[in-house]
């Protein structure tokens, strides 16, 4: 792809970029035009030697093969050794509030909530220390329904999981997805206490928000979050705090929700979770809407590379996870990290794929009373791998795609298994357009992604 006149090859194996000289482009250009290319002087431009070194260079990579040689055999690949090192305990199917879009299947009012007991709890905590191999770091996410009408059994199992830690050497970090309308002083001290990672969930300006997310009454909860959003921004400045929005139908104003949530309420970073699936009837985003939002993320994307190359993160979390993960060389074989490095427990204590799959009846993974199911685990990830080598075989995105979340493919089609083929062409699009970002600030402000990858890579 050309960036700013110059000629990026992005090798898919590794999702790495290079820098093509004018004539290991002007190889690639002969070849994509059906032609072969011999190490003989090209177009009278270039000498037999350079067209040779070129041809060499590109081979290495894999990215052209002489004529006569057939396609190596792809290996069938394996993941590298993996340890369980994020349990997502959900605590609670109550929440207080009834958003009209909730995908959970197992919601209900806090009264009639059935909640992970304290024993499991504990035994959580003990599993994943048990399955964490080598692993010192570990995380505990705390989710629902809504985490805080369970506060007190959050209390309880990070003072255990604190304990534990210093008995067995492993350092505990903690998160928490809210809707923030529990939030008070008491409670953001004691998540201060303990460093969580806060996401808010919010829409938007109160316009945006209301549509949706509304109280068990119906009315809208915008007044009641933004003022607990903001005073918590203002108590609790040891790590960034970030808002997850969910597009539903008729929201496709990121450039305004982002504006709203960054720089009137305060987030430090804006994540946009566009939901084609899945939702009640009627609330998902139809076809025509997704197109507009894949086009406003885009323009919202082009906007943080700007601000990038003036040294400056306007916290747009889309973009900033696909730019960590190509100045990783990130080369997923499935999609994330649900069943490999991460599990949910459910409220009765069963493991499951992950937060959105806890209570949905699909296929767990063991239960905390008699721990993880292994020869389970070891048969999905075979089930994930076969998804992608096939379907995805061929597609330049597959290394950052991997096939889209199970529970997208769950909702749309039933079968988690299926990738997500309704939006391949988007997903190709974006994937595209962070490569060209990528490139754009490697070439203009490099110190940028690094100073990113540092405290970040050390907050994780
Ligand atoms: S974009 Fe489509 S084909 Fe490509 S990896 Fe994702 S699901 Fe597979
Ligand atoms: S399956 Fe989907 S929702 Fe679950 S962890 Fe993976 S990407 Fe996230």
């Amino acid at each position: 792809m050309l960036v700013d006149g110059r000629r990026i090859l992005f090798h898919v194996p590794t999702s790495s970029l290079f820098e093509l000289d004018a004539v290991a482009g002007a190889v690639m250009d002969r070849l994509a035009g059906g032609n072969a290319v011999g190490a003989s002087p090209l177009d009278g431009q270039f000498g037999a030697d350079a067209v040779e070194e070129a041809l060499r260079d590109l081979a290495a990579l894999e990215a052209v093969r002489p004529r006569a040689a057939a396609p190596r055999p792809k290996p069938r690949p394996a993941l590298p050794d993996n340890a369980l090192t994020t349990l997502v305990l959900n605590l609670t199917t109550g929440c207080n509030l009834a958003c009209s879009y909730c995908y959970k299947e197992d919601l209900s009012r806090p009264a009639a909530a059935a909640r992970l007991s304290r024993a499991h709890a504990e035994k959580a905590v003990d599993l994943l220390v048990r399955e964490s191999g080598g692993r010192r770091r570990l995380n505990l996410t705390f989710f629902g329904g809504e985490p805080l009408t369970a506060l007190p059994l959050i209390r309880h199992t990070v003072a255990y999981a604190d304990r534990r830690g210093i008995e067995t050497g492993k350092a505990f970090d903690y998160s928490l997805t809210t809707n923030a309308t529990l939030l008070d002083d008491a409670a953001v001290d004691f998540l201060a206490a303990h460093r969580f990672a806060i996401t808010v969930s919010m829409d938007g300006p109160a316009e945006i928000h209301d549509r949706n997310r509304r109280t068990i009454g119906g009315s809208g909860t915008y007044a009641v979050v933004a003022d607990k959003a903001r005073r918590l921004l203002e108590r609790y400045r040891l790590r960034p705090v970030g808002a997850r929005v969910t597009l539903a139908a008729g929201m496709t104003d990121v450039a305004g929700i982002h504006h709203h949530l960054k720089n009137e309420i305060g987030f430090a970073e804006v994540g946009f979770a566009p939901v084609t699936a899945g939702l009640p009837a009627g609330f998902g985003l139809g076809h025509d809407d997704t197109r507009v939002v894949f086009d406003n993320l885009k323009t919202l994307a082009l906007a943080w590379r700007d601000a990038a190359l003036e040294g400056r993160d306007i916290g747009f979390s889309n973009i900033g996870q696909m730019m960590t993960a190509l100045h990783e060389g990130s080369s997923k074989l499935i999609p994330c990290g649900a069943a490999v490095a991460l599990l949910a427990v459910d409220t009765t204590g069963a493991l499951a794929l992950c937060h959105r799959f806890a209570g949905s009846g699909q296929e767990t993974f063991g239960h905390v009373d008699t721990g993880l199911d292994h020869a389970a685990v070891a048969a999905f990830v075979d089930r994930a791998l076969d998804r992608t080598e096939g379907f995805c075989g061929d597609c330049h995105a597959r290394h950052l795609c991997a096939g889209g979340c199970y529970h997208e493919s769950y909702a749309r089609h039933g079968d988690l298994f299926r990738p997500t083929d309704h939006y391949c062409d988007l997903m190709r699009e974006w994937v595209d357009l962070g490569i060209a970002i990528y490139a754009g600030i490697m070439a203009g402000n490099p110190t940028f992604m690094a100073r990113r990858a540092g405290p970040r890579g050390s907050d994780s």
